[in-house]
């Protein structure tokens, strides 16, 4: 299944677990990720994040960005979520979208989680699948 425009490019959309806000990309994500950390583990209220990044000229907002609210968690870095329902949508650096998390597209976005880090800290309760790219740490 493919979801390409007329131009031949993927479009891709997405949106919060009410529906008020949505998104639309225009291109490909790139570097899907999984952190198993205690801190994403919180910001995705998730056993881990699942994330991926973004070209900014591909990503706009469709609708309801006055909802998003933003939680910047390291210098210049911050995660937006919906002020109704809690959903994270995006990353952001310095003020531009960075990538996106993988939970809340709409679309099959042709592309697997590459790697997954910071296993050596993940719940107790998680068990890994089999046959994952995993890391104790950052990848290096
Ligand atoms: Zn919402
Ligand atoms: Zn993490």
């Amino acid at each position: 299944m493919s979801y390409l425009t007329v131009e031949g490019v993927m479009r891709l959309t997405g949106e919060c677990f009410c529906g008020q806000i949505n998104y639309e990309i225009r291109g490909v994500l790139r570097d899907a990720r999984s952190c198993h950390c205690s801190r994403c583990r919180k910001a995705f209220s998730s056993q881990a994040s699942a994330y991926a990044e973004v070209d900014p000229v591909d990503f706009r907002w469709l609708g309801g960005a006055d909802l998003l609210t933003t939680y910047a968690s390291q210098e210049g870095f911050g995660l937006q979520f919906c002020k109704c329902c809690g959903s994270t949508l995006c990353g952001i650096y310095q003020g531009e979208i960075h990538g996106v998390t993988l939970g809340c597209l709409n679309e099959d976005p042709q592309l697997e989680i590459g790697r997954h880090i910071f296993v050596g800290a993940k719940a107790s309760w998680e068990k890994m699948p089999e046959g994952v790219v995993q890391y104790v740490g950052a990848e290096t």
